[in-house]
């Protein structure tokens, strides 16, 4: 069991790391530098040891609202693989872990690689029901089709102004890695709409999405481990990786082409929906030689990159009315003999050479300077890019003092030794209990 365990988990990591690339002979390399410290059980019972470095305290002492809560996952995301490995909570299922405390909690399934556009969309349907529409001016200048799929609602209630209460119903959503990218687009579409789309042929069949009349109806967003100013691994990337389709390779080997029976890139709008009984091998090539591998910018690939977030952060503003949350991660340790920033041991080793990249990473070219300020990273993404955005962002952050400030960041801290997945549960530690503060805490936000 504990052997399946660890194959699962480290297969889940690597799913992770591919989608910013990573090819077979990476995965090689990564699965032999696997130390035997970390699978020890000493190395386990060490890492069981390391308590949360942000904790959450409620703003009443009464919950003040039960508005749902929405679990928006990252790149390579899913809701549950092989019916019992969870996204959010691994072995453990967060989002169950909450209903069972009286919190209505859903857990979105959106676009794996999809841009933040296409994946705001999605969560969009998929939260309020119907059919995801990309937008006409936007499939037209990317080339992809409008339409998506159907969703049939996780709370079509969204919205409406509860008759009892004469209020608007709201949600709190809540975004892991790229995942808080996304939420912050939907929230700015939600707010303002977007003035291309309401010019194309002036509106005719317009998405409500895009007509900017869906005001107030985000509380609360919580940003955890989010790229907001870019991750500089994008950049390992570029100068090792320049064909991205190694990467869906590396999971066919990893899966040996039968674990993913379930697996869906959710990739509809590129003409790549999988087949019903289609292998996922035959699946997988067919996403290999898709155009959305081309330079183009509604990709994840585009929008986690630096000059790509800087992009985001310049139309996607904090909203005045809504509170903003973030959370930062890191397990690295500065070494004494380079200055730069090294994977501590407990770190998921799928993680080490992403790290060891970031770690070291500067740059002083084309306008983007990464100075050692980025060195700090929790495997995935620098921590340096996680308290919000500052790249091209007119947002404000500020350092979370117990009173959370409206329409501005509330930087909460960050996770010390923790990396990419051992803060959505992934890892060893049982992150039940710090959702249940969390969840605590959006539940005691004023309506
Ligand atoms: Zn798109």
């Amino acid at each position: 069991m504990m052997f399946f365990y660890r194959l699962i988990m480290s297969g889940v990591a690597v799913i992770l790391c591919s989608g910013l690339s990573i090819g077979l002979a990476h995965a090689t390399e990564l699965s032999s530098t696997r130390l035997p410290y970390h699978s020890s059980l000493k190395a386990a019972s060490q890492e069981k040891k390391i308590r949360p470095s942000v904790k959450f305290t409620p703003v009443n002492s009464s919950p003040q609202n039960t508005y749902p809560i929405i679990l928006v996952h990252g790149l390579a995301g899913f809701d549950d693989l092989y019916g019992f490995f969870q996204y959010w909570g691994g072995l453990t299922d967060i989002e169950k872990d909450l209903r069972k405390r009286g919190y209505h909690v859903y857990t979105a399934d959106i676009g794996t690689f999809s841009s933040n556009w296409d994946r705001a969309v999605e969560l969009y349907a998929q939260i309020k029901g119907g059919r995801a529409d990309y937008g006409a001016a936007h499939a037209k200048k990317h080339g992809h089709d409008r339409y998506g799929r159907t969703y049939p609602g996780l709370y079509p209630e969204w919205g409406k102004v509860d008759e009892k209460t004469g209020k608007v119903n709201k949600v709190h959503l809540i975004g892991h890695s790229l995942g808080g990218q996304t939420v912050r687009t939907l929230v700015q579409l939600l707010e303002h709409g977007d003035k291309n789309e309401s010019a194309f042929k002036k509106g005719v069949g317009l998405s409500p999405l895009f007509n900017h009349e869906q005001k107030s109806w985000v509380s609360s967003v919580m940003a955890i481990s989010s790229p907001h100013d870019g991750s500089t691994l994008t950049y390992q990337i570029e100068e090792m990786m320049p064909k991205a389709q190694q990467l869906i390779a590396a999971f066919a080997a990893i899966s040996g082409n039968r674990s993913f029976v379930d697996y869906d890139f959710k990739l509809d709008q590129w003409g790549l929906k999988r087949h019903p009984g289609e292998p996922f091998n035959d699946y997988m090539k067919r996403v290999c030689k898709s155009s959305i591998w081309k330079k183009t910018k509604d990709s994840s690939e585009w929008d986690t990159s630096l000059p790509g977030a800087i992009e985001l952060n310049q139309w996607v503003q904090a909203q005045p009315q809504v509170y903003y949350f973030s959370v930062g991660t890191e397990q690295t340790y500065r070494s004494p003999f380079t200055g730069h920033e090294v994977p501590e041991l407990l770190m998921n080793p799928a993680f080490y050479s992403f790290s060891f990249y970031m770690g070291k990473y500067t740059r002083n070219f084309d306008e983007m300077i990464v100075d050692k300020g980025w060195f700090k990273n929790d495997g995935m993404v620098n921590t340096r890019s996680m308290a919000g955005p500052t790249m091209g962002s007119t947002d404000l952050i500020v350092p979370y003092n117990g009173t959370p400030q409206i329409g501005k960041w509330n930087y909460l801290g960050t996770m010390k030794s923790y990396d990419h997945v051992d803060i959505i549960g992934m890892g060893i530690r049982d992150m039940r209990p710090w959702y249940r503060g969390m969840a605590a805490l959006l539940a005691s936000l004023p309506e």
